[in-house]
């Protein structure tokens, strides 16, 4: 990527280290003044590689900031009721601030019933109803993961969200959605996309900042970016790309997020700098 230039990249590792020093420090100080050692419990259902190699990324960034990280393995083929049994132990259990499910998990377990499992105080990766409805509500909260870190990134780099068109593309209870009502609180005009939508391409041509969270690999065009724009693509896929075809979109765009580099570490970065708030708002301590 030597030939992109530097301006228009928004690079997500400088703001995933200062969202992580700030964890640190919330750490540390946990410990000097309460003797709390902030953690977070990892839930890991089946034996899906990528699931795995997840868990070992965000728990060795645990361990980067002085987190404890427990991993609950359970294997293909636990029943919803188990899972959800796991979790309420968590849930009960003091010395555990967060709890993660790492997702997708594997059929039959439902979903839902067992994010719902997790109290709203340790939500840190923001999947409950209950955190979703006040993220829309713009009540404090967790944010989910990758939607907050969006936020982080596009506040970094300055980018003017009130009275922007910000057309985000997926609607997925942990991205497109709480994407979506974020934007809306700073006073974006939103429109959401999704595999229903009439002529993408058109609404994404109207887009001032654009939000790709679909899943499928270069699926955003390069002619179909609006001079100017600001891309941040969310999308992961294999082979290490996103969901915007970066070459063919860069001549067209203000500033976009590179994959991988972009999104990616803002989402890991968040996850630990929630768990560590809410440590923090366990002990009633003033960290922030
Ligand atoms: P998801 O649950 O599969 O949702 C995908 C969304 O895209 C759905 O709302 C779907 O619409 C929509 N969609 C699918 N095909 C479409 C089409 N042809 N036109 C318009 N919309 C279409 O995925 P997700 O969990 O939100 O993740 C989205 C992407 O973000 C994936 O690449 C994932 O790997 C990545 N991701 C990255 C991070 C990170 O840390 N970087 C974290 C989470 C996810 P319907 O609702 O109509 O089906």
């Amino acid at each position: 990527m030597d030939e992109v230039p530097n301006n228009k990249l928004i690079d997500g590792r400088p703001s995933a280290r200062r969202l992580l020093e700030h964890a640190k420090s919330n750490v540390d100080r946990l410990r000097e003044e309460h003797g709390v050692t902030a953690a977070l419990a990892t839930v890991l259902v089946g034996d899906d590689p990528a699931s795995a190699a997840y868990v070992r990324m965000k728990r060795r960034r645990c361990e980067d900031v002085g987190m404890k990280s427990l991993l609950i393995e359970l294997p293909r083929g636990t029943t919803t009721e188990e899972l959800v049994a796991e979790i309420d132990k968590l849930a009960r259990d003091d010395s555990v601030h967060g709890i993660l499910l790492q997702h997708p998990v594997p059929a039959p377990i439902d979903r839902r019933a067992a994010f719902e499992a997790i109290p709203m105080k340790k939500d840190v990766d923001g999947v409950t109803s209950a955190t979703l409805g006040r993220v829309v509500l713009g009540m404090p909260s967790f944010v989910p993961c990758t939607p907050a870190g969006i936020m982080r990134l596009l506040s970094d780099y300055k980018v003017e969200i009130d009275g922007a068109h910000a057309v985000v593309v997926g609607r997925s209870p942990i991205l497109g959605r709480p994407m979506a009502s974020l934007l809306i609180n700073q006073h974006a005009t939103v429109t959401l996309c999704h595999s229903r939508t009439r002529n993408l391409p058109a609404i994404v041509r109207h887009a001032d900042i654009l939000i790709a969270a679909v899943g499928k690999a270069r699926f955003i065009q390069g002619d179909w970016i609006a001079p100017g724009a600001v891309v941040i693509d969310a999308g992961y896929n294999e082979g290490n790309v996103g969901d915007v075809d970066f070459e063919a979109a860069l001549p067209h765009v203000r500033l976009i997020t590179p994959v991988p580099g972009g999104v990616g570490p803002m989402t890991i970065a968040t996850l630990i700098d929630q768990t560590t708030i809410a440590a923090a708002q366990e002990k009633g301590s003033g960290v922030v």
